[in-house]
């Protein structure tokens, strides 16, 4: 039986994979290794039970008491706090998800890149925060990367057996987010209700509000810089409201293969989870004809002026992004708690990455994982102030 870990199970990604690891039989086909949620215990005790976890994790020292009452009779183990996701990230597996949200997903993601196995990577903060340190890491174990992130998985599907030397460029698309339309003027105003509604997609709320301000199509131009060893200029970003392409990828001679499928999660995480080879997806077909028309467009960069805050951070490599996902990570906590605007955002991680980009050892790759949380640590605290 393949030996599988879920790293943010109850999260949106999480319950994805839930769901298709269920259809494909759940406990009678697949042994669960170590399931991890945060604050939602009834749902992480009801997944363990469901797929006999050896152990399930929630993120919070103090909800230990909880999880284990709520997983009395069921012979999975309770585990609380940091410490506790690392070390089950170690137990074998044969096939992980990292579906954390956020730098806390780092840690248990290298602890799975450690031991081996198929990492089927949604933390795109992973790659954006300390991306030399994931693919070393990969690299030591023989570890192999299956992007989950869809224009990731959907570059990966195009690519297939070529090679990214004949690749001139490649193009990740946008929805345009909440405010896509919105008139420039109005976006200072926006509410926290307004960015976390979605056009296309159903996701968890922070990658909901950083799709509206386009910091979720930044960091994928970082996370496809690094996971496909390309440089900036080879990664374009085309705004396209149908959703239904979502990377293309252009040959030097002049052959585009696209991906195209519908905008549900659960294609890129059963395509990893079936990797090397496919199986049927609880998915509709795409009928192209009903959809008729599929539009494209230049990403505006006064609207979405993280776009170029990226194009700066790959530039300068070294600790940016490490310090851009912190930053941004912060100024998304004080937007959602109402204490900064929605364009203050942006601002607000440009400033971090100014104001740190001076500071002795940015320009170097961090060398360890201690040196990736110092980086986060100061940009947290720089983006607050
Ligand atoms: P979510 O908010 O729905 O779920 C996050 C999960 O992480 C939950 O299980 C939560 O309990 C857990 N978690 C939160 N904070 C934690 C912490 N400090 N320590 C440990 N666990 C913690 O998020 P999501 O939308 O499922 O996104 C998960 C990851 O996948 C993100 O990196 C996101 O960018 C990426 N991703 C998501 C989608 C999507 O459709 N939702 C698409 C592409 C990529
Ligand atoms: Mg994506």
């Amino acid at each position: 039986m393949r030996r599988i870990s879920l790293f943010g199970a109850t999260g949106s990604v999480g319950e994805s994979c839930f769901d298709l690891l269920q259809r494909a039989g759940g406990a009678d086909v697949f042994r669960t290794v170590a399931l991890s949620g945060g604050a939602n215990i009834a749902r992480l005790a009801e997944m363990a039970r469901t797929l006999k976890a050896e152990v399930a994790v929630t993120a919070y020292d103090e909800r230990l008491d909880d999880l284990r009452a709520a997983l009395v009779g069921s012979g999975v183990e309770a585990a609380a706090g940091a410490t506790a996701l690392a070390e089950a990230a170690e137990r074998p597996a044969d096939w992980t998800l990292s579906a954390i949200v956020g730098a806390a997903g780092l840690a248990p993601g290298l602890a799975a890149l450690e031991r081996g196995g198929t990492l089927a990577l949604a933390n795109k903060e992973s790659l954006v925060c300390a991306g030399e340190l994931v693919k070393q890491a990969a690299a030591r174990s023989g570890a192999k990367i299956i992007p989950v992130d869809s224009e990731h998985s959907a570059i990966f599907q195009a690519l297939g057996q070529d090679k990214l030397d004949t690749v001139e460029h490649v193009t990740i698309t946008a929805s345009g987010g909440a405010f896509r339309d919105w008139p420039l003027e109005q976006l200072a105003r926006a509410t926290v209700a307004q960015a976390s509604t979605h056009p296309n997609w159903a996701m968890g709320q922070r990658i909901t509000i950083d799709s509206a301000s386009m910091f979720n199509k930044a960091m994928e131009v970082i996370e496809a810089h690094v996971f496909f060893d390309l440089d900036s200029h080879r990664i374009r970003v085309l705004v396209h409201p149908e959703s239904i392409v979502h990377a293309m990828v252009t040959h030097l001679d002049g052959g585009t293969i696209a991906h195209l499928g519908p905008p549900d999660m659960r294609h890129a995480i059963g395509y990893a989870l079936n990797w090397p080879d496919r199986q049927a997806l609880p998915l509709p077909v795409l009928d192209l004809a009903r959809i008729g028309t599929l539009n494209f467009r230049e990403p505006d960069e006064e609207r979405w002026p993280a776009l170029r805050l990226a194009r700066g951070v790959m530039a300068a490599g070294g600790a940016a992004g490490a310090v851009f996902n912190a930053a941004k990570e912060q100024a998304l906590d004080d937007f959602i708690a109402g204490r900064v605007g929605f364009t203050d955002m942006a601002a607000c991680v440009a400033d971090t990455l100014d104001a740190l980009s001076g500071e002795a050892g940015f320009t170097t790759p961090p060398p360890d994982l201690e040196t990736v949380l110092a980086w986060d640590r100061a940009a947290r605290r720089k983006a607050a102030r």
